[in-house]
């Protein structure tokens, strides 16, 4: 590192209180402003600038720091006894010190650094980080003289009388402070202005990695919210239902029973037409009321199901056939069953599934006897129930509709019913977390899935 005395004389020029180029180094020239109020401890990646910097300082002695534009130290190494015990603890000599890291570094721009005395008078180097092309902190190297210069013991004694330190005490960690040579300084600067630049860059990319999480999260957030919100409003729907279904069914009794009466009691009063009227009035209150109590039945899948318990699927079938004996025989159906499974779910609704869809199942029926046959296929983390029938088949264009609550495909005079029994099935099985669906052909009969998870 040897220098020409006037090299070295250009070198003390450069150094001593200016601000100087690097050449290489450039400003991360970008919006400037997304920092916004993140703290800077929160975006460097602290622990590996102390693990540098502790490296450095046990190479070369240099001391080093970084501190946040309030002068807030986020990373010491190596500092003075003379910082440490006396300047930083003494609130006269702190103040400088704060002064010095603060107000002596403005106006240090990327790419430059700026050597100054502090205001202690010991020699500090401070070089700017830039974040984002923002100014956030600064690194720091100094409290040290240079080797060529006079140490003004008689300046610091005076400085130990003004502050009330102990002269000896003081003297001696002056004694500690270490002489650079002006060229070893020179690649000190280098080094930490080419670190400043490097933390810079790796500091952009975890604050965009923090910001990016921020947002994730924030989307997160909104989605967690809208979901409740769901929930909530999915609740309140649902008790709408049952309480408007329940209460309704006072009022529509009062008025099938009225019109019954009048019919009764005033019969020979009546002409057929009147007669004729009341009819359709019983028929519309009878049926409003089947309306009402299958809306009753599908709200409480959700209100008034029970917990999921393991049973036996094959018991569960041999249930819902017997429920339905007086249209199996009626039909003359054949039922297939092939050996289910035990699942965990709760029985009386896997009874109501596999009920509905036999049910459909007969009541769908072309003109051939009905055959009608349950299987299940094993589909690693879930189950697969089907219920085949060789009936009249269902058109692909009804795919989404059947399942929607009574919504129906066929006159009530051709085959009665509200359109209830699926929206249940489909209801019941998502409770239980699983899907529903059906393939057909027309003509030759359907077929309709629903999945249990294990
Ligand atoms: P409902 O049986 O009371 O009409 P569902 O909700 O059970 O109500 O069925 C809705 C509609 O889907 C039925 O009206 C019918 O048109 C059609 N459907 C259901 N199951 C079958 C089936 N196995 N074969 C043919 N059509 C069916």
């Amino acid at each position: 590192m040897e220098k020409s005395d006037s090299g070295r004389e250009e070198l003390i020029q450069e150094i001593a209180g200016q601000k100087k180029e690097l050449p290489e180094l450039e400003a991360d020239a970008n919006s400037g402003d997304q920092l916004e109020d993140m703290a800077l401890s929160d975006i460097i990646d602290i622990g590996m600038i102390k693990s540098i910097m502790e490296k450095f300082y046990q190479l070369t002695g240099m001391t080093g720091a970084v501190l946040d534009l309030s002068g807030r130290v986020l990373v010491a190494i190596g500092w003075q006894d003379i910082c440490m015990k006396f300047h930083r603890i003494n609130p006269e000599t702190k103040k400088n010190c704060l002064e010095s890291d603060t107000i002596l570094t403005q106006g240090v721009e990327a790419g430059t650094y700026k050597a100054y005395k502090c205001k202690n008078n010991l020699w500090d180097i401070v070089t700017p980080l830039f974040i984002d092309g923002k100014h956030v902190g600064n690194v720091f190297f100094g409290q040290f003289f240079y080797a060529d210069e006079e140490t003004d013991i008689d300046l610091f004694r005076q400085q130990a009388n003004r502050y009330g330190f102990d002269q000896e005490e003081y003297l001696e960690a002056l004694a500690k402070v270490p002489h650079f040579r002006r060229e070893d300084v020179q690649i000190g600067i280098e080094f930490y202005a080419n670190l400043a630049k490097v933390f810079s860059q790796l500091s952009v990319r975890n604050y965009q990695k923090t910001k990016m999480l921020e947002e994730r999260n924030k989307a997160l957030e909104i989605i967690e919210q809208k979901n409740m919100e769901l929930r909530r409003s999915n609740k309140e729907l649902e008790q709408f239902a049952y309480v408007a279904s329940h209460d309704l069914q006072e009022p529509l009794r009062m008025v099938s029973s009225y019109t019954q009466l009048l019919e009764r009691r005033y019969a020979e009063k009546l002409d057929q037409d009147a007669k004729d009227f009341i009819g359709f009035a019983v028929d519309g209150a009878t049926r409003m009321q089947q309306l009402i109590n299958d809306l009753l039945d599908y709200s409480r899948i959700t209100t008034r199901g029970k917990e999921f318990k393991e049973c036996d699927a094959n018991l569960i079938v041999k249930q819902a056939i017997i429920n339905l004996q007086m249209s199996i025989e009626e039909s003359k159906a054949v039922i297939s069953c092939d050996p289910l499974p035990r699942v965990k779910a709760d029985s009386s609704q896997l009874e109501r599934i596999f009920q509905n869809m036999i049910e459909n199942a007969i009541k769908f029926k072309s003109s051939k006897t009905p055959k009608i046959k349950i299987g299940v296929s094993d589909n690693g983390n879930e189950w697969i129930f089907a219920i085949k029938d060789n009936g009249i088949g269902i058109e692909d264009s009804y795919k989404d509709r059947i399942f929607v609550i009574f919504q129906r495909l066929h006159s009530r005079k051709d085959h009665p019913g509200t359109g209830i029994g699926l929206a249940i099935c489909k209801r019941a099985v998502q409770r239980h977390n699983g899907r529903i669906w059906f393939e057909s052909k027309m003509g030759e009969g359907s077929t309709f899935y629903f999945s249990l998870p294990k």
